[in-house]
């Protein structure tokens, strides 16, 4: 029986059967993998808590022709503190929604595989450790520019789509062709949101920085600015994967006011 072994991060589960989930997971070799957690319901189970959501773990897996059967796992980061923050945990639910809608259809290769892994992992460990709101929000926005430019949907924020030239000014973005535009070169059919120059340079700086590094924006931005930011590219992203978030649908139905 052929098995392998990867690290893999859960990023959803449903049900199989009476004792056996399907788990989704995202791996480190083999980008967005399958597998059934056999037993995993039952009070005695090996594989238990290591199942859940958001966990990472090294797993070795028996390869099966549909669906690889989980034979071990050991986990490498259970991300607890995500799991008692409402706002943290809601957030990274986000996150691997959206590794989950693009990473299906694509087939990527083992570089962007890798890529794409560590990205995950920091950006969870970021919302982890995440002081306050600002911080989180601020964390999902590195996530979505980073992503988004791996997916080969990066958002154009330097030069102008029409005529490639850099501005200091104010510019238009347009979701739909996925950058910015010069006041001058802005078409009249298009739909455009504003972009002040100052917010054009800070998604500019989060897209081009590493998502473990601090940037100078981190400490100046204050939580309106993000929450807008992150709401524009959310948007974005719906529209490149012309899908709704169901996350924040959910959250949005049980919030209690
Ligand atoms: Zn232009």
């Amino acid at each position: 029986m052929e098995t392998y072994t990867t690290d893999a991060i859960n990023i959803k589960t449903y049900p199989l059967s009476e004792n056996d989930n399907i788990v989704v997971m995202f791996s480190k070799e083999k980008g967005l993998i399958r597998g059934i957690a056999k037993g995993v319901k039952r009070p005695k189970s090996k594989l238990g808590a290591r199942m859940q959501t958001l966990v990472c773990n090294t797993l070795m897996l028996n390869k099966k022709q549909n669906l690889d059967i989980i034979k071990e796992a050991s986990a490498l980061n259970p991300f607890n503190k995500l799991r008692y923050d409402l706002e943290k945990l809601t957030m990274a639910l986000y996150i691997v929604e959206i590794i989950n809608t693009f990473c299906a259809a694509e087939n990527l290769d083992e570089d962007q595989n890798k890529v794409i892994y560590e990205l995950l992992y920091k950006t969870l460990n970021n919302i982890q450790n995440s002081k306050n709101n600002t911080e989180v929000v601020l964390s999902a926005i590195k996530f979505q520019l980073k992503f988004m430019n791996e997916a080969g949907f990066g958002l154009e924020l330097q030069r102008c789509l029409v005529c490639s030239k850099e501005t200091n000014d104010d510019v238009l973005l347009s979701l739909k062709t996925g950058g910015i535009v010069c006041i001058q070169c802005a078409f009249e059919h298009v739909q455009y949101i504003k972009l002040n120059r100052k917010i054009k340079d800070f998604l500019n700086t989060l897209s081009k920085a590493k998502i473990d590094e601090p940037t100078r924006y981190d400490n100046l931005v204050n939580e309106k600015v993000a929450e807008t930011c992150f709401n524009l590219l959310k948007k974005y992203i719906e529209v490149i994967s012309n899908k709704k978030s169901k996350t924040f649908k959910v959250m949005e139905a049980t919030k209690v006011s």
